[in-house]
């Protein structure tokens, strides 16, 4: 004869049956809601250091763009920039400064901005205090000739930044940037996926993250940034008829109050 499951034999009270149905329910919807789920920017949002957008009224916003400069797909997005106008700040990886050193200039001699995105796009969170600095120091270094200030805005890699990272930032005097609108440009959506996305969260003052190249080595999948470019391009092509304007970064700044948390952008 076969012996009945041990868990068969549990027959607790109904009363206790539906406090668990129920504490089960409450934290799956705390969790789902992520009322109790680790906030991604804690330490950001918490040291009060980082900058995630501007409160204004004015119809601006700052199109930002992480890990380049690429041979191709940065020139392709200077052209569109060009074509309306648009100013944009450029998140550099050290290690493509120096290997596209020609391209970051002629972004800057564009009247786009350079701004500092560590030298090897390490997660900060997993490296030591000094290494932090080194990859900040480093890109500083290659930016200097190419930056009018001495300490350019800075953006963690993947966002981690921890108490240790946001600590060495703010001993180095970091201005911290990171966005409020992410497009998710890496990721395999179609740009009418993300013209979608954009049209749920675009505001005035908003910075909006993507990517004019990927850490990943060039012949990996992941790292055509073509669907980028045309991105940028409808971009420019909805919202400017609307009124919007895109600047720098260091422009944005000055026309509003600098935000602290994604929370206080809309
Ligand atoms: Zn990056």
């Amino acid at each position: 004869m076969t012996q009945p499951a041990p868990w068969s034999r549990w027959n607790p009270p109904v009363v206790l049956q539906l406090g668990l149905l129920l504490a089960f329910t409450t934290l799956a919807i705390l969790f789902w809601t992520k009322a109790v789920w680790p906030q991604r920017f804690l330490w950001p949002q918490a040291s009060g250091e980082a900058i995630f957008c501007i409160r204004t009224q004015d119809p601006v916003m700052a199109l930002t763009f992480d890990d380049g400069p690429h041979p191709i797909y940065t020139p392709a997005i200077l052209d569109v920039l060009e074509a309306y106008q648009a100013k944009s700040t450029f998140f550099a990886i050290g290690r493509h400064l120096e290997q596209y050193p020609h391209i970051a200039q002629s972004l800057v001699d564009q009247g786009h901005e350079l701004a500092n995105h560590t030298f090897s796009h390490p997660d900060l969170n997993r490296r030591l205090r000094s290494e932090i600095e080194r990859e900040v120091q480093q890109t500083d270094t290659l930016l200097a000739p190419l930056v009018k200030s001495s300490q350019p805005y800075f953006r963690p890699p993947y966002g981690h930044a921890n108490l240790v990272v946001m600590q060495a930032l703010k001993d180095m005097g970091r201005p911290i940037l990171f966005w409020d609108v992410d497009l998710l440009d890496w990721s395999g959506l179609s740009v009418a996926q993300m013209m979608t996305m954009l049209a749920k969260q675009a505001h005035p003052g908003a910075i909006v993250l993507m990517h004019d190249a990927s850490p990943s080595p060039d012949g990996s999948p992941q790292a055509s940034r073509q669907k980028t470019v045309e991105l940028v391009k409808q971009i420019l092509a909805t919202y400017t008829p609307q009124g919007y304007r895109f600047v720098t970064l260091s422009e944005l700044l000055t026309l509003g109050t600098p935000q602290a948390s994604p929370s206080f952008c809309r």
